[in-house]
C-alpha cells in the first residue's frame, strides 16, 4: 500500500495562518511589522530561488522582508559590515544570510558570519548562544529547517514519544539540531554518518527515519522498518537523464517534469520507499515549504522578544 503524503505546502500555510494575528498585534503595538533581512551574496541560481520564495511568503504573512544584495566579488569585511549595519537597524528583527557564500570568500567565513549575527536577531538558530540554548532545551530561535519536521510530524498526527528516530546526517545546519529536537520530544535517537557502518540495518530500526544526506534516492526500501514515517530533508538538483529514467518511467509525471526543465530536484528517499513506508514526506512538497514557514515564525519571536511582547 503506498505511503500517506505529509503535506508540507499545507502544513506550512496552518502555520502561518497562526501567526497572523501575531503580526497584526505586533504591529498595532509597535507601529511597524516584524522586520527580515535577508542578505544574498553573488548569484547563486538555486538561492536566488530560495531567496525569492522567502521575500514571497514574508510578504504575504504580513512581515517586512528586505534584501541585501552584494556582489559575487564582495569581500567577507563588506559581509561582516552589513550583518553589523542589520544587527544595529531597529525595523530588522532577524537577519539571514543565504548560504552558500562564495567560493572565494575564506573557508571559515560561513562560520564567521553566522557568529556576527546578534543572537536575538539570529532567525538561522545558529548561532552558538541558539545552538546551546538548544542543547539545554531553552531555545526559541531554532534551526528553520529541523524545527520545521518536528511542526510537520505533530501536525501531521505521527506519534514522537518513545518512538525510535533515527536521523541520518549530522550537518550543524539539518542533523545534530534534528536530533536534539527529536529528543526533547522524547524519541530515542540514532544519528547516523558517513562513516556509520551497516547503515541500512541502523537506518531499518527507525519508527521514524529523517534522511538528510543530499544523496538522490540513495535510501532505499532497505533501509526502512516497514510502517515507519520517513522524513526526506535531502534536496538536490539532477540533470543527468540516466539518473531520472532508473527511478521515474518514460511518460510519468515526473519523467515529464524533467524533460520540460532539463533538470529535477530529488530528495535522498527513493521513490519505492513509498511502498514500505506508512507516511512519507516528498520532495518537494514536503520540508522545504515548513523550512520558509519556520523562519517567519523566527522572524516574528525574534520581533516579540526584542520588544518584551514574550512571556
Ligand atoms: P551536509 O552538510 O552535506 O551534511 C550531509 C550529512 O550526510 C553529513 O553528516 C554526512 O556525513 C552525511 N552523509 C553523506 N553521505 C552519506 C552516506 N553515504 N551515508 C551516511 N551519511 C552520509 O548537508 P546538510 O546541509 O545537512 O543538508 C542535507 C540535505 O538536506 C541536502 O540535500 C540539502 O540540500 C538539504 N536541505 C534541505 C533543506 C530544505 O529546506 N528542504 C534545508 C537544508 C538542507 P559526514 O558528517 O560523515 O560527512
Amino acid at each position: 500500500m503506498a505511503a500517506r503524503l505529509l503535506d508540507g505546502v499545507e502544513v506550512a500555510d496552518a502555520v502561518r495562518r497562526d501567526m497572523a494575528p501575531r503580526v497584526t498585534r505586533f504591529a498595532a503595538q509597535v507601529g511597524r511589522p516584524p522586520g527580515l533581512g535577508i542578505v544574498l551574496v553573488g548569484q547563486h541560481p538555486a538561492s536566488e530561488l530560495y531567496v525569492r520564495s522567502k521575500l514571497k511568503s514574508a510578504g504575504e504573512t504580513g512581515l517586512r522582508a528586505d534584501l541585501e544584495r552584494l556582489p559575487e566579488t564582495a569581500s567577507l569585511a563588506e559581509l561582516l559590515a552589513l550583518v553589523e549595519r542589520l544587527n544595529a537597524s531597529d525595523v530588522h528583527d532577524g537577519i539571514l544570510v543565504q548560504s552558500p557564500l562564495p567560493a572565494s570568500m575564506p573557508s571559515d567565513a560561513e562560520r564567521r558570519v553566522f557568529d556576527a549575527v546578534s543572537p536575538e536577531k539570529d532567525v538561522d538558530g545558529l548561532h552558538p548562544v541558539n545552538v546551546g540554548k538548544l542543547v539545554q532545551h531553552r531555545a526559541d530561535l531554532v534551526a528553520c529547517t529541523p524545527s520545521g519536521v518536528v511542526e510537520l510530524l505533530r501536525r501531521s498526527g505521527v506519534p514522537i514519544v518513545g518512538r525510535h528516530a533515527v536521523v541520518i546526517g549530522r550537518s550543524d545546519i539539518v542533523g545534530k539540531p534534528m536530533a536534539l529536537l527529536l529528543l526533547h520530544e522524547h524519541a530515542t535517537v540514532t544519528v547516523c554518518h558517513s562513516k556509520t557502518t551497516d547503515l541500512a540495518r541502523i537506518a531499518r530500526e527507525g519508527d521514524i527515519l529523517v534522511t538528510a544526506l543530499g544523496r538522490p534516492a540513495f535510501v532505499t526500501p532497505a533501509f526502512v522498518k516497514p510502517g515507519a514515517t520517513v522524513i526526506d530533508v535531502g534536496t538536490t538538483h539532477v540533470t543527468d537523464r540516466a539518473v531520472i529514467e532508473g527511478l521515474f518511467p518514460v511518460g510519468s509525471k515526473r519523467f515529464e517534469a524533467f524533460l520540460r526543465r532539463g533538470s529535477l530536484v530529488l530528495g535522498d528517499v527513493h521513490p519505492a520507499v513509498a511502498e514500505v513506508a506508512s507516511a512519507l514526506s516528498p520532495v518537494p512538497g514536503g520540508v522545504g515549504p515548513l523550512t520558509i514557514a519556520m523562519l517567519l515564525r523566527n522572524t516574528v519571536v525574534a520581533a516579540e522578544r526584542r520588544r518584551g511582547l514574550l512571556p
